[in-house]
C-alpha cells in the first residue's frame, strides 16, 4: 500500500471498529526514503475523548536481511545465477506441472571444456572472471521462460520448462553451442573455452528430476568424449560408453606400473628419394583385462583424468631412449616424432621435463620432433608461443599434426616456431575423391613452403596419392601404402634392410 490515499481510505474504513495488528505498510519518510513498517493500533478513551495509539516499528533492515538470506540460499554468489538448490526446486515444480500436459521438458547440462586451463595458467581471479563472462553470455541466449543456473565449478544447467516440440530444445542447444564459438577476452588475450552440452528430455528419457539430470550428464560426457565443444541428446546407448570408460579408467590407472604400454613406430618416407627418414611413435596399450586398446579409445580419458601427464612423459622418454639406440646403431639422419596432448603440453614444467629426458637419454635434440595440434596453440596463443620458443631453444622440432582440421590461420602459423606441417589424412583421402580435393592439398603444400615449413602427408594409402604428392613437391609421407605402425622388432627389420 504505497499511496497515501489508499492508506487513508484503509484507515478510515477500519477505524474505529478494528484495531490494526502487525499491519505491514510502506511509507516514505521525511528524507524521501521508502521504509517498511509494522503498525499496531489501539483505541483509548479518556473521559469523552477518544485517542488512537499507534505503535510503529521500522522493519526495513530486517526485511532486507531476510531477502538477502533468501537470495543467498537460492543463488550463486559469483555469477548471481540461481544455484543447484533453486534449480532442483524449480525442476520438481515444473515436472509436476508438465505431467498433466503434453508438453516436453528439457534439462541441458553445460560443462566448459577448457576452464581448467585458464585457472592453471592465469590464476583463479581470471577463472572467476571467465565464469562471470560465460554466465553473462548464457543469460543472453536463454529467455525468461527457462531457468539458467550454475551447478558449481564450471557446470551450468538450463531447465526448459515447457516446449511444444523437440526442435525448440535443439535450437536452444544450437544457440548455446554458437555462443561458445566466440572467444572470451582476459588480460587482452582471446580464449576459446568450448562447451560440452548434454540434453535429456521428459517424458522420453526419464520422468524423475534426478534421472533427467543424470541422463543429461551422461549425454554431456559423450559430447566431451567425442572431442567436446558440441551438444548431444541423450540416448540409451550412451550408458555403454560411460560403463566402458569406468572400466577403462580403473585399468588405465594401473597400466603404467604394470608396463602395459608399448610404442609402435610408423615409418616416414622422403617422397623425393623414397628413403626411410624417420618414424612417428604411436602408443599402444596391451591391457591384461581388455586386450589391445588403441589410443583413440583411451587418450581422451587419460586427458580427462590427468593420467596423460605421466603416460605422455613415459612416451617421450621411451621414444628418446629408442632414438638414442638407433643413433648408436649408425642411423643418423632420422627424425622421431612424438605426439603431445594439450593437457600434457600445458603443464608448467613441461619444457623442463623434456629437457631432462633429452639429457638422460642422450638423444641428439635435433632428432626429436613433438607433434601438437592447432587447437592447442590457438586456444592460448601467448602461453603456447612462449612454450614453443623454449622447446625450440632446446634444439628440437615442432610439427602441427592433423593440419587443416582446426581453426588456425596462416598468420598464427607464421608467428610460431613450427618447422613441420602434417596434412591431415582426410585431405589426402579427398585428393582423388573429388575435383577440389587435389587443389586443397596443393595449396597447403605451397603455402607451407612459402612459410619455410616442411610438409608431411599423413594417411597415404594408394600409389596414386603417393605419385600426386611427389609431383606436388610434398616433402615426406607416412601411411598404410608403405607401412602401418610397426612393433619395434619389425621396424628394426626395415632399418636393417634399408
Ligand atoms: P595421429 O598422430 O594423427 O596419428 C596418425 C594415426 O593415423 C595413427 O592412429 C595411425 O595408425 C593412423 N594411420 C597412419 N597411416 C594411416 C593410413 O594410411 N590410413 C589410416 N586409415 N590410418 C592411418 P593411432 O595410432 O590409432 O593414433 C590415433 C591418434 O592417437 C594419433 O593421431 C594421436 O593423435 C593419438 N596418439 C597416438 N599415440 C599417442 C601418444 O603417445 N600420445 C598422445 N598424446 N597421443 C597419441
Ligand atoms: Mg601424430
Ligand atoms: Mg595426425
Amino acid at each position: 500500500m504505497n499511496e497515501r490515499k489508499d492508506m487513508e481510505e484503509a484507515f478510515a474504513s477500519s477505524f474505529p471498529k478494528d484495531a490494526w495488528r502487525n499491519r505491514e505498510l510502506t511509507i516514505v519518510n521525511r528524507k524521501g526514503q521508502k521504509r517498511a513498517i509494522l503498525a499496531d493500533t489501539e483505541m483509548m478513551a479518556e473521559g469523552k475523548d477518544w485517542f488512537l495509539l499507534m505503535v510503529i516499528r521500522d522493519i526495513t533492515q530486517q526485511q532486507e536481511e531476510s531477502r538477502l538470506i533468501h537470495f543467498l540460499a537460492h543463488h550463486d554468489t559469483l555469477t548471481k545465477l540461481p544455484n543447484r538448490y533453486h534449480f532442483n526446486r524449480e525442476l520438481e515444480a515444473s515436472l509436476k506441472a508438465v505431467k498433466s500436459s503434453k508438453a516436453l521438458l528439457g534439462v541441458m547440462l553445460i560443462d566448459l571444456d577448457r576452464f581448467k586451463l585458464i585457472n592453471d595458467t592465469l590464476g583463479h581471479q581470471f577463472g572467476d572472471q571467465a565464469l562471470i563472462d560465460v554466465a553473462q553470455r548464457l543469460r543472453q541466449n536463454v529467455d525468461h521462460r527457462h531457468l539458467l543456473a550454475r551447478l558449481g565449478g564450471d557446470e551450468f544447467i538450463i531447465l526448459i520448462k515447457e516446449a511444444e516440440e523437440y526442435d525448440e530444445i535443439v535450437s536452444l542447444a544450437e544457440n548455446i553451442h554458437l555462443a561458445f564459438q566466440l572467444p572470451i577476452t582476459l588480460q587482452g588475450q582471446d580464449f576459446y573455452l568450448g562447451g560440452s552440452i548434454g540434453i535429456s528430455v521428459h517424458p522420453f528419457d526419464d520422468d524423475s528430476s534426478d534421472g533427467l539430470i543424470k541422463r543429461a550428464d551422461i549425454a554431456m560426457y559423450n559430447a566431451k568424449h567425442s572431442g567436446g565443444n558440441q551438444y548431444r541428446l541423450y540416448t540409451n546407448e550412451m550408458i555403454a560408453l560411460v560403463q566402458r570408460d569406468v572400466k577403462l579408467e580403473k585399468h588405465l590407472r594401473k597400466a603404467l606400473k604394470r608396463k602395459e604400454f608399448v610404442l609402435h613406430y610408423q615409418p616416414q618416407i622422403n617422397l623425393a628419394s623414397g628413403q626411410l627418414i624417420g618414424a612417428e611413435a604411436l602408443i599402444r596399450w596391451q591391457s591384461v583385462e581388455l586386450g589391445m586398446v588403441h589410443p583413440g579409445e583411451f587418450i581422451t580419458l587419460a586427458e580427462q583424468t590427468g593420467l596423460i601427464n605421466e603416460i605422455g612423459q613415459w612416451v617421450i622418454a621411451e621414444a628418446c631412449q629408442q632414438g638414442k639406440l638407433w643413433q648408436e646403431q649408425g642411423w643418423n639422419d632420422f627424425m622421431l616424432s612424438v605426439n603431445v596432448s594439450s593437457r600434457q603440453f600445458m603443464q608448467p614444467d613441461f619444457v623442463n621435463k623434456v629437457q631432462e629426458i633429452l639429457r638422460s637419454s642422450g638423444l641428439e635434440p635435433d632428432r626429436l620432433c613433438l607433434e601438437i595440434t592447432e587447437s592447442m596453440v590457438v586456444n592460448n596463443l601467448n602461453v603456447a608461443r612462449k612454450m614453443l620458443d623454449e622447446l625450440v631453444a632446446l634444439g628440437i622440432h615442432i610439427a602441427i599434426d592433423d593440419f587443416g582440421t582446426g581453426y588456425s590461420s596462416l598468420s598464427v602459423l607464421r608467428q610460431l616456431p613450427i618447422a613441420i606441417i602434417k596434412i591431415d589424412r582426410s585431405f589426402i583421402t579427398d585428393m582423388d575423391a573429388y575435383q577440389g580435393g587435389l587443389s586443397i592439398v596443393k595449396t597447403i603444400v605451397s603455402m607451407g613452403h612459402d612459410l619455410q615449413k616442411q610438409v608431411v602427408a599423413e594417411g597415404v594409402e594408394t600409389l596414386d596419392q603417393y605419385e600426386q604428392l611427389k609431383q606436388l613437391g610434398c616433402d615426406k609421407a607416412q601411411g598404410y601404402y608403405y607401412h602401418k605402425p610397426l612393433p619395434l622388432l619389425e621396424f628394426n627389420k626395415l632399418l636393417v634392410a634399408r
